[in-house]
């Protein structure tokens, strides 16, 4: 020990031992210097150094300069340097699909600290994976996203939006659907049931479709049937998770897990339970979670009846032009806005309307109208409008309570995600702000369990190869982050801040974030999920095994 302190001081009175060093120095393209390492796994943080080469970091450890010769070095002291995050469950469709390239940065999720998304969540995402990354590898994304096919869009393509069950030649073309995005790469199949048309499905309809994803490798996530007391209940909607993660043979994976309306507020003791049973008998269960109390959804799905939506919007609005219909809808709509808090919870935050930053209450204020009647003037102000395009009526509905919130969060099986959506600060403010609120002011978890649940673990749970973690081998999406600033500047009413506290940020070993700047660049990759080479490409009209 004395002897390499003297030797140290000896090289830097020289000012040339490293051209004497017996070891040549590998050459590298950047060191991060020094900086409280977090690598991913949950361990305590280490004073070391992250080297990058190429798209990979080659070195985490001490003393990085005397091993390397880097083309640059980044002086990390008191900073954060943990994987970049994986955001597990959003909604970045306006950012990584724009025909602008700045947009296409994806700069909601870099400020947070995110470099890689799962994309096609709650049944959306398209069939057509490989083409859907072949436009990405085309345009340039600035993080990495990861795809799942969607069980909504299946359904919609070979059935359309209507109440039905598929006829046997239906599931087939929906189970080759599902088949054939995997083989090109989908990570698993994903599914909103509470949505129509998905509501319309059946379990065993969504498990012989999750079979196709299981046989390849696969995983269920869900946006399940019911998160608070509309038909099912929370508890057998989360029974029916289980089920179909056993029938299917695959794990399941719950977005966004809560316990959505008074009724079932305090319900989270009794979920975790559930969940802890089923993964002590062995079935993979995980789910992930949004550290905000208000929801983000359209103010029709929240209080609506199904049946008022069987046949999409066209249908939805003949509906509420035949008055005895309208008086039936209206009839239910009440106990749909009592079980989301009454019309002061709901606060419409889509842009450039009348209502936008209002609640549903004060809007039926001003016009004179029950709060029902002002729901369904939002709503029906859409038009024909297809699912795609900016909605009006997109709602924050504050349902959630915090000790429920923070019981989810602390399970070890419950990862962060943004489930980003328009409208809400969840976008921009989900890693920094579960980091400002939960670790810091709360403590609600460490910081250590707050990176391993927001990199490390996500990859494992859901399938990510070498990324996840700060270790020689792995793709390079590093985060260097300030802990004194690291915060949500996003609030209800102004949900498009950027998050603040990430100085630099790399994708693919390529500087994405520098010195808190976006850099322009856009290294993102379309990620893909390799099935076994014998269950692709898909043989149609094979057997069930
Ligand atoms: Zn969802």
């Amino acid at each position: 020990m004395r002897r390499a302190l003297g030797s140290a001081l000896l090289c830097a009175a020289l000012a040339a031992c490293t051209a004497q060093d017996p070891t040549p120095r590998a050459a590298a393209d950047l060191i991060i210097a020094g900086g409280h390492v977090h690598d991913g796994s949950g361990a305590a943080a280490v004073v070391a150094d992250v080297v990058v080469t190429g798209d990979r970091i080659v070195h985490v450890g001490p003393d990085a300069h005397l091993r390397f010769d880097a083309a640059r070095t980044l002086d990390a002291r008191d900073r954060i340097v943990a994987p970049g995050f994986i955001d597990p469950h959003t909604h970045p469709d306006r950012y990584i699909r724009s025909g602008d390239a700045g947009q296409r940065l994806n700069a909601p999720w870099l400020f947070q600290g995110v470099t890689t998304l799962f994309i096609g969540g709650d049944g959306g995402g398209t069939p057509d994976v490989a083409a859907d990354r072949a436009w990405f590898e085309r345009h340039g994304v600035g993080t990495n996203l990861a795809a799942y096919v969607g069980f909504g869009a299946v359904r919609t393509r070979v059935i359309g939006r209507d109440d039905r069950a598929p006829d046997p030649e239906e599931l087939a073309r929906m189970r080759a659907l599902v088949a054939n995005a995997m083989c090109e790469g989908a990570f698993g199949l994903s599914t909103g049931l509470f949505y129509a048309p998905q509501s319309f499905a059946t379990t065993d309809e969504v498990v012989a479709l999750a079979r196709e994803a299981a046989r390849r490798g696969g995983r269920y996530d869900t946006h399940h049937r019911d998160e608070s007391s509309y038909g099912l209940g929370l508890m057998d909607s989360l029974r029916e998770v289980l089920e179909i993660g056993r029938r299917a043979g695959l794990p399941v994976h719950i977005a966004h897990i809560k316990a959505l309306g008074t009724d079932v507020h305090g319900s989270a003791d009794a979920v975790v339970a559930m969940i802890a049973a089923a993964r002590a008998g062995g079935q993979a269960v995980s789910a992930d979670q949004y550290p905000w109390l208000a929801s983000g959804t359209q103010l029709g799905a929240a209080v609506l009846p199904r049946w008022a939506v069987d046949g999409g919007r066209a249908a939805l609005l003949r509906r509420l032009e035949d008055a005895p219909t309208r008086a039936r809808i209206r009839a239910e709509m009440a106990e749909n806005l009592r079980r989301r808090g009454g019309a002061d919870s709901l606060l419409l935050v889509s842009e450039g309307q009348e209502w936008s930053g209002k609640t549903l209450a004060a809007m039926a204020r001003m016009w004179d109208v029950d709060p029902r009647d002002a729901a369904l003037r939002v709503i029906a102000s859409g038009g024909l409008r297809d699912d795609d395009a900016p909605s009006p009526e997109r709602v924050a509905s504050f349902n959630m309570d915090e000790d429920d919130v923070e019981r989810f969060m602390r399970q070890p099986w419950v990862l962060t995600s943004s489930d980003g959506s328009d409208g809400h600060p969840r976008q921009y403010a989900s890693f920094s702000q579960k980091y400002a609120r939960y670790v810091r002011e709360r403590g609600t978890l460490t910081l250590e369990q707050f990176i391993h649940r927001s990199t490390g673990l996500t990859a494992e749970t859901l399938g990510l190869e070498e990324r996840g973690y700060l270790r020689a081998g792995y793709h390079a999406d590093v985060v260097v982050i300030d802990p004194k600033r690291f915060a949500s500047r996003a609030d209800y009413v102004h949900p498009r801040r950027l998050s603040v506290g990430v100085e630099h940020a790399l994708v693919n070993g390529t500087p994405v974030i520098a010195d808190g700047r976006l850099t322009g660049a856009a290294p993102g990759r379309a990620l893909r999920h390799r099935p076994p080479a014998a269950t692709c490409p898909i043989q149609p009209g094979a057997p069930e095994p």
